[in-house]
């Protein structure tokens, strides 16, 4: 669902905030946002948007400086609005649904907040009501702290171009706006891990599952398999060792294959086929399950 641009945005500095208010000031944003977002902020969203910023530390095993500089997050419900705020303040940018801009430390996103329009995108109506307001604000939750992730201490000075080393930006802040929507939706493990089934099942050959060498050219279109990378990572070797890769990533500027070599003393492809390996027995299950 993320779709961000992958235009710099580098050269335009000052957010012109017209037509959206400033609903929320904690101790590390400031958020801006519609009427339609509103709706779905309580009193109590300022330390929980704040939990986002301890928690992006905690993942990510550092110590971020947003106290210095409060990130400005602003928050759209309506895409055409959006897209139109986007225009005026960053005209080079092409349509997407959420980015970020390192100059002024804000975050920008467009998050469907209406609950039928939720449910036109999830296409069921199996859930109820406050199930699809735990997913809205899941999303809002974890958009941010997807954006937010972008702005963070290690990757300073990665930039919004598209690059390898975007892709690999991406896949840990993907991998920090799951874990955010776990903490609100408690249906999502089940559904991303539904989606990868399914993106499994539809594999018209098993080794086309992931591949870190291959993968790094498409940042913008991750595969649900793609997705399942770090939370396995995580499951299979521990958080620490994780952390570690990320360090050697962006601290070391490390290669990932020299990264991987050092923090789990193996050669990338091994790891690659162990994950493959993993997800192909899950693969087996599901076609039983089918059966
Ligand atoms: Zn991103």
């Amino acid at each position: 669902m993320d779709i961000e641009s992958g235009n710099n945005l580098n050269e335009h500095i000052r957010v012109n905030t017209e037509n959206i208010e400033k609903v929320l000031t904690s101790e590390y944003f400031i958020v801006h946002c519609d009427s339609g977002i509103e709706t779905y902020l309580r009193q109590d969203d300022a330390e929980k948007i704040d939990d986002i910023k301890i928690y992006l530390d905690k993942t990510l095993g550092v110590d971020s400086n947003f106290e210095e500089q409060k990130i400005k997050a602003y928050l759209f419900s309506n895409k055409e609005r959006y897209l139109e705020f986007m225009q005026k303040n960053y005209p080079n940018v092409p349509d997407g649904s959420a980015t970020f801009d390192q100059k002024t430390n804000s975050v920008f996103a467009y998050s469907p907040a209406d609950i039928k329009e939720y449910r036109g995108i999830l296409g069921d109506d199996i859930l109820t009501d406050q199930e699809v307001e735990n997913i809205i604000r899941g999303r809002i939750f974890s958009i941010v702290a997807h954006e937010s992730a972008h702005l963070h201490s290690p990757f300073n000075g990665v930039g919004n171009e598209d690059s390898k080393n975007k892709w690999e930006q991406e896949m840990i802040c993907t991998f920090l706006e799951d874990k955010t929507s776990l903490k609100f939706d408690e249906k999502f493990d089940e559904n991303i891990k539904r989606q990868a089934r399914e993106y499994l099942a539809n594999l018209q050959s098993d080794n086309e599952i992931f591949s870190w060498e291959e993968a790094g050219a498409k940042w913008d279109d991750f595969t649900k398999a793609e997705r399942l990378v770090y939370s396995w990572l995580e499951k299979q070797y521990g958080l620490k060792k994780l952390q570690d890769l990320w360090s050697k990533m962006f601290k070391d500027k490390r290669t990932i294959s020299e990264a991987v070599k050092e923090v789990y003393e193996k050669d990338i492809h091994h790891l690659e086929e162990e994950f493959q390996n993993e997800m192909l027995s899950s693969k087996k299950l599901f076609r039983k399950i089918e059966k």
